[in-house]
């Protein structure tokens, strides 16, 4: 893979390419893209940018003032395998033309800022994240066949689609059994190949594969796994993950969704993230018998996360659909607590025997809705600030959270119930996010409106299926 400008070009030479497709991230976290014959590619394409109007992106410019420039990142080309003609892919942040800078409402700018951030608070220089997207494959011909019909909301309401659960005692058809998906081989799972090719297509994207496994839940559910990145570098897998699944998915006459709960009474998809500071080569989260191993500063982050987790989740969950996930009972997390081993807390450490490289929390709250630029920022600005104040969280609890009575649950803070009440306490704790330089006021207030009036207020507003099971005929 190339890495600077010099390369790139040579590339396009060598490899013959024709086109170069170049791609940015919206403000919700979807790719957008335009294509340039090679001839439009220079050495100044990489430090001035390439021009385009981003008068029409949602959450950016408006109509009067619309011309930006699009800064290929060389590390990130790659050779599209989907398209027909010889396609070199690369990620662009974000300038304005008038002043030269990089944009501020651009998502891959603000985790750069996060970054910089870090480096200029003393804490360290490199942060490493891990994402772990989960994802269901759907059938189309039965999605469409269920729909049709009116089944898809019944079923889905009765908690039944899909689940495998009324065949009992009956011909199960290979049919993983309810929450049994993790993970029985073939022919009961059926998607072996697909994920193969999906996990091998990333290698082809310069993704630094790790593996691929069935999930929990009745049917479908998939997860692959990359290693972790810096920062910048781990949003930038996770945007090509997606595009990757998606588009070996839609060869098969497939959809995927990594919306966070689309069966109720099924496991939902996650994103677990994996997190950890290093500074001159060595990681900072390692200390020899603290609790868990870890060390006074990845408690006091671990504090941060937490206690700022109702606003990051505006961020990391930012989707209406996110807090129906966020229920007990399906190894999502509900509660603002850490622990170790236990799947049931936000903030989980991993048992990683007693190599000091490998210790990392892993925050377990966010789902694949999420822009994992935006996301993965208001995470590192949440664990800097617990470093800087020497947040202490709550004790750890290492029991089963789901089994605590409610007596003893009421000491515990819960993720929030909803977008609305995550924009809330955003709208009330974002100072945390200001202080580094990393967002601005204005981008918060504007991603606060942009999600009330484009998600909340529109579902809000329409009358749902199952206000017609409960109401229809009262
Ligand atoms: N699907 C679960 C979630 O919603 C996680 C399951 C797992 O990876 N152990 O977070
Ligand atoms: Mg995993
Ligand atoms: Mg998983
Ligand atoms: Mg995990």
């Amino acid at each position: 893979m190339p890495e600077t400008a010099q390369e790139v070009l040579r590339m396009i030479q060598d490899e013959d390419i024709k086109i170069i497709d170049l791609k940015f991230i919206d403000l919700p976290g979807i790719w957008q893209h335009f294509s340039i014959y090679r001839s439009e590619l220079d050495e100044d394409s990489f430090t001035d940018g390439v021009p385009f109007d981003g008068s029409s992106i949602r959450g950016w410019k408006s109509i009067n003032e619309s011309d930006m420039m699009m800064v290929p990142d060389p590390t990130t080309a790659w050779i599209d395998p989907f398209m027909k003609e010889k396609t070199l892919s690369m990620i662009c942040s974000i300038k304005e033309p008038r002043t030269g800078e990089f944009y501020d409402r651009d998502p891959r700018t603000i985790t750069q800022k996060a970054i910089d951030y870090l480096i200029s608070s003393g804490i360290g220089d490199t942060a490493f994240f891990g994402p772990e997207a989960e994802f269901f494959v759907f059938d189309d011909v039965r999605f469409d066949q269920t729909y049709n019909k009116g089944f898809y909301y019944v079923d889905s309401i009765e908690g039944r689609w899909n689940s495998g659960r009324e065949e009992a005692g009956g011909n199960l058809g290979y049919k993983p059994r309810y929450k049994e998906g993790y993970f029985p081989a073939p022919p009961t799972d059926t998607l072996q190949d697909m994920r193969t090719e999906m996990l091998l297509t990333m290698a082809e994207c310069g993704v630094p594969i790790e593996k691929h496994h069935h999930e929990v839940a009745s049917g479908g559910q998939g997860e692959l796994g990359f290693r972790f990145a810096t920062m910048v570098k781990a949003a930038d897998y996770l945007m090509t993950y997606k595009y990757v699944i998606k588009n070996v998915a839609k060869k098969y006459g497939r959809t995927v969704t990594f919306m966070p709960k689309p069966i109720f009474n099924d496991n939902g998809s996650g994103m677990h993230v994996h997190q950890s500071i290093w500074k001159d080569g060595q990681p900072l989260f390692w200390g020899e018998g603290g609790y868990a191993n870890l060390s006074d500063m990845a408690r006091h982050y671990i504090g941060g996360l937490l206690k700022h987790a109702p606003a990051v989740l505006a961020f990391s969950n930012p989707s209406t659909n996110s807090y129906k996930r966020l229920v007990p009972g399906f190894e999502a997390p509900v509660n603002l607590v850490y622990s170790q081993g236990n799947r049931s807390a936000s903030v989980r450490i991993p048992l990683t025997g007693t190599n000091p490289k490998a210790k990392r929390l892993e925050f377990r709250c966010p789902d694949a809705t999420c822009n994992p630029y935006l996301a993965f920022a208001a995470m590192l600005c949440a664990g800097i600030d617990g470093i800087k104040n020497k947040i202490e969280p709550q004790e750890p609890l290492d029991v089963d959270i789901y089994d605590l009575s409610p007596e003893e649950l009421n000491k515990i803070p819960s993720t929030p119930s909803s977008l609305e009440s995550a924009l809330e306490a955003l709208e009330n704790d974002h100072q945390f996010l200001i202080d580094g330089g990393v967002f601005t006021q204005e981008f918060i207030y504007n991603w606060i409106e942009y999600k009330l009036d484009n998600e909340v207020n529109p579902l809000r507003l329409r009358p749902h299926p199952y206000e017609f099971a409960l109401y229809y005929d009262a």
